[in-house]
């Protein structure tokens, strides 16, 4: 058949599907009123449509029918949503406290759960039975899909290893315990009438593309195990296909499993395409090329894919290229494209396709009838609850239909429900126009174009994108870049004063906290006398420099960020090596200093050099900027390249000098950011380096009558310090210095119980003990909501034992070293004091014992205002405290001496309201960890004892270097006004 003659035959096909489902039109709409009522409504109304997707995807988790009817008002009654004139009927009897509340949420309950049980056969497999039975009796197989929660630990996964071993066995009895024999066959053989759907993700929590070996030797372990099983008893296999992140890895650990001699001959487990992803072509061939050489037989199934708003979402949030087709037309023809490839090849496996559309269906069918293939020898896959009509239409055009079955718990499945409520209503309003608006089969059937959409353009500042590490090349760069620093560890580094080096008897060593005994390198230490060269070098240069129009100022910043972007991954493996940070956290760092760089670079390019302030008669008012003058830039390690980029680039932005002090423990990192500088052609003098000890030299500087401004991050204590002794007037000063310091915090997140603990509880684990808990704004108390309390709990721990911990250069490491041995030896102490005054309830202590780790731990039954639930302790200690309701939690969350960030897990839009007002902190996060703050996005920067000063990141920041100043001009001139 010619292209022509396809379409042709495809238009017929889809026209006998479209005729034999008008034989059924009734019981195509024939849904339960409730629900066709509810989904009519949906679909006729966005805001309502959300606001119920939320209300299902919460209801799970509200215990108490008062939380039932207090969340549904929350959702529902609202002015923007326009609710059925049923539910705002039935709003105004929803009184909190009215005798009619019970009978409400019942209601309420009943008819969701009577939603979700048509789209889930079964609470459990037994259950489950009846349904599987009737779709055989109509002449239909299934697929079983086992819903769950998402696995956040080794306990959660080896629960799903567990459960999908016990699936196989129980599917394999239905079957063999039924008297019909199979029957199905194609040219592979007879078809395995037990079908199970894995999703891989759930066999282990700690999945990871950067860990990509190994997460395919755990992942692979398992599914052999699975797989042997299903061998045995008969059972076919078929892996789901998940988030794009996650596809490579699924792929992959599938083919290491299959080849396994132990599964050696065994096909009866496939995978998934989904065509709307870019790259699906290329996998389909991958795939094809290996089961034509290794396992004839095996399942590909076709869909279109479930995560589109994800993919999108996350790809543009990260600045990278989104993987999906962004048109639906480009995804259909793709989807066609796909499908004739895939039935080109059933001579080596076996094509299934997952579609509801009637075009996309004809154009299967039409596709293997031009390629002489036999119906026997494809399958048409579709949903649980979705498929009715259209499945008795294909069964009664002679094809064979596969029902993918979910399974489970009303609870656990609602995430699953949901996609498929939106599914729904989109799919359905395609019947819909055929069947209700009476439009036309052509436009039913027609061809979808594929014109592609473009990205949209983002305009001004964009942040650099971070590695994505689920490309193999981006791996073994990153790796190779780790290997050759290694080569490089243990030089010395001269401070770098007037563009000299210059080399002092005192030295710093700097060593790898995952090795103590391995040098990263050896700095030169500023004293007194360095300190005065360089305050000579930067007045002799200051002047020049602060004259440079703005736009030279930034293109050296932009060059420097250049500087940066083009050895990124060697400056990451820097820091890997010198504070101990994991693959992911280093190049978080780097970016992050980039984007100071370039955001600094624009924003003062924004400030104009100088404004009118009006017109007024006879008068000429011109507001403009100076520089401060000499400032010092003092700088923790913890973000060892970002933070001191943020400070230094700033000053020097508005034209200022600078002396940059180094953490002690991170000199080699301060080296490297202040060479970026001086490649960028930033003139000699300008900018000093000069590591040296925080009680010598920075405190000398900080006093120095020179200095006009200091710019700090790091601890309270000093932060303090340095405020006071800046306020003192030593003789020669000028100038009363301004003081930015950015300090600790003891920062809280609050779990409420409407809390999606799948999201809650990765959240907190990777704001508690991402970098070990050394984060400024990482999370140290976790206050819970009294209900879900000890559900929250059990799986933070478990989930925290989970992580692996070992050297950061591994690139299977989750959790490293500590920064030194005095940080270890104060955490330890802490914990300690933690069991005295309230329950240590997990602390892991199986570590490395060389470096100075400190396992994960957990402190609970603390009063909240002792010293462990108050004092920053910067490591992986995290404290959990109970609270009865949100008030208490808001005033537990509030009661302490810092403002930094804070955060909140709720699906309650009030809660979320409130606490966006109530709870103090700089930078609150709703629904998301609360650390990894993005310049320009999230300007980050605290309050109270956490510190003074504008926002890092922010539209504000530069202004702190900078000292406005007025010139007014009297225009008249013996009584004549000037021309203008
Ligand atoms: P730190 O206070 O010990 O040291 C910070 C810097 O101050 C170092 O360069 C140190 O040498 C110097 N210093 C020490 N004593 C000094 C003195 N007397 N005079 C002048 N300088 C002196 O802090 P750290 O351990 O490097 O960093 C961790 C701390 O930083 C934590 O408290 C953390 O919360 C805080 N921090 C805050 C932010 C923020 O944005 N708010 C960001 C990162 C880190």
């Amino acid at each position: 058949m010619d292209g022509s003659e396809l379409e042709h035959e495809t238009q017929r096909v889809g026209r006998e599907i479209l005729t034999r489902l008008e034989r059924d039109r009734h019981s195509l709409f024939a849904k339960e009123w409730w629900q066709g009522q509810v989904l009519r409504w949906c679909m006729e109304n966005e805001p309502f449509k959300i606001a119920f997707f939320r209300f299902i995807d919460v209801l799970p988790n509200l215990k108490t029918s008062g939380d039932v009817v207090r969340i549904f008002r929350e959702y529902f009654d609202r002015p923007e949503i326009k609710t059925p004139p049923l539910l705002s009927w039935g709003m105004k009897t929803l009184i909190p406290g009215s005798p009619t509340v019970p009978l409400a949420s019942a209601a309420i309950h009943a008819n969701v759960e009577k939603m979700a049980r048509s789209f889930i056969a079964g609470r459990d497999l037994e259950e489950a039975r009846i349904a599987l039975e009737k779709m055989e009796r109509s002449g239909a197989a299934w697929s079983v899909s086992m819903l769950g929660e998402a696995a956040v630990s080794e306990e959660e996964s080896e629960a799903y290893l567990r459960l999908y071993l016990e699936a196989i066995d129980r599917l394999a009895h239905f079957v063999t315990d039924d008297s019909e024999p199979t029957t199905a066959a194609d040219r592979f053989g007879l078809i395995p009438r037990a079908n199970l759907a894995v999703k891989l993700s759930s066999l282990y929590s700690q999945m990871d593309p950067l860990d990509w070996e190994g997460s395919l030797s755990v992942l692979t372990e398992r599914l052999v195990r699975l797989l042997i099983r299903a061998r045995e008893l008969g059972v076919h296999i078929h892996l789901d296909m998940e988030h794009y992140a996650f596809k490579d890895i699924i792929l992959e650990a599938f083919f290491r499993a299959m080849d396994r001699p132990e599964l050696s001959g065994f096909s009866d487990a496939g995978i998934v395409v989904q065509a709307y992803l870019r790259d699906s072509a290329e996998d389909l061939e991958r795939i094809l090329a290996w089961a034509a050489q290794h396992r004839r037989g095996m399942t590909v199934r076709l869909v279109r894919g479930a995560y589109w708003d994800y993919e999108t979402v996350i790809h543009r949030q990260n600045g990278w290229p989104v993987p999906v087709y962004l048109t639906k037309g480009e995804t259909d023809s793709n989807y066609e494209h796909l499908a004739g490839r895939l039935l080109s090849a059933t001579d080596t496996l076996r094509a299934a396709f997952g579609t509801h559309n009637v075009r996309s269906l004809a154009s299967v069918v039409a596709t293997a009838r031009s390629h002489g293939i036999p119906n026997r020898d494809f399958e048409i896959q579709m949903l649980f609850g979705m498929g009715g009509p259209l499945q008795d239409a294909l069964t009664g055009m002679g094809l064979r239909v596969r029902i993918y079955t979910p399974v489970g718990e009303l609870i656990t499945g609602v995430a699953y429900l949901v996609r498929r409520l939106l599914e729904n209503t989109s799919n359905e309003s395609f019947l819909r126009d055929y069947f209700v608006e009476g439009n036309s089969p052509e436009s039913v059937l027609a061809r979808s174009a594929a014109v592609p959409a473009g990205e949209p353009e983002v305009e001004g500042f964009r942040n650099e994108p971070p590695l994505d590490f689920r490309i193999g090349r981006v791996r073994s760069d990153f790796s190779e870049a780790i290997a050759s620093v290694r080569q490089r560890l243990g030089r010395d580094y001269p401070l770098l004063i007037g563009g000299e080096a210059v080399q002092t008897d005192d030295r710093i060593a700097s060593i790898n906290p995952a090795r103590p005994s391995e040098v990263v390198g050896r700095s030169a230490s500023a004293g007194t006398r360095e300190a005065d060269r360089a305050i000579a070098a930067a007045e002799a240069t200051a002047m020049e420099w602060s004259r440079q129009p703005t736009s030279e100022r930034a293109g050296v910043l932009r060059r420097a960020a250049e500087s940066l972007r083009t050895r990124r991954m060697e400056l990451s493996a820097w820091e890997v090596f010198e504070v101990g940070k994991t693959w992911r956290e280093a190049d978080r760092d780097v970016t992050e200093a980039i984007d100071f760089l370039r955001y600094y670079a624009d924003e003062i390019e924004r400030k104009a050099p100088s404004q009118s302030m009006g017109r007024y008669p006879g008068e000429r008012n011109l507001y403009s900027y100076l520089p401060i003058g000499i400032g010092v830039v003092i700088a923790p390690w913890n973000f060892p390249l970002a933070i001191p980029a943020g400070m230094v680039s700033a000053a020097l932005a508005a034209g200022n000098a600078v002396l940059f002090k180094p953490s002690e423990l991170s000199p080699v990192m301060g080296y490297h950011l202040v060479q970026a500088f001086t490649e960028a052609g930033l003139p000699d003098g300008v900018l000093a380096y000069l590591p040296g000890r925080g009680e010598i030299v920075g405190d000398y500087l900080v006093r120095h009558p020179a200095i006009g401004f200091i710019t700090f991050t790091g601890s309270r204590k000093v932060g303090l310090g340095i405020i006071e002794r800046a306020a003192r007037l030593s003789s020669g000063q000028r100038q009363v210095k301004r003081v930015v310091a950015e300090m600790g915090g003891k920062n809280a997140i609050i779990v409420d119980e409407t809390a999606d603990l799948d999201l809650a509880v990765p959240g907190v684990v990777q704001s508690a003990v991402g970098f070990q808990g050394q984060k400024c704004s990482a999370c140290s108390r976790v206050i819970v909501s009294e209900s879900i309390y000890d559900a929250f709990v059990h799986r933070l721990v478990g989930a925290l034992k989970s992580l692996r911990i070992g050297p950061p250069e591994d690139p299977s490491t989750e959790l490293g070293p500590v920064i030194e041995a005095a940080a270890q030896q104060r955490l330890q102490t802490a914990v300690e004091e933690g069991g005295r005054q309230g329950r240590v309830i997990l602390q892991v202590t199986d570590v490395p014992p060389e470096g100075f780790y400190v396992g994960p731990a957990v402190i609970a039954d603390l009063r909240p205002e002792c010293r462990i639930a108050q004092e920053e302790l910067f490591g992986p200690v995290v404290v959990v405290l109970c609270a009865k309701n949100l008030d208490e939690a808001i005033r537990i969350a509030n009661a302490t001496d810092y403002a930094l960030t804070g955060g909140l897990y709720s699906r309650s839009p009030a809660a979320i309201e409130r606490v966006g007002r109530e709870m103090i902190a700089g930078n609150l996060y709703i629904n998301r960890g609360i650390t990894g703050a993005i310049v320009g996005r999230q300007p980050f920067g605290g309050y109270r004892l956490s510190g003074v000063g504008s926002k890092a990141g922010g539209p504000d920041y530069l202004l702190q270097f900078m000292i406005p100043k007025v010139v007014t001009e009297n225009t008249l001139r013996r009584g004549f006004a000037s021309a203008e």
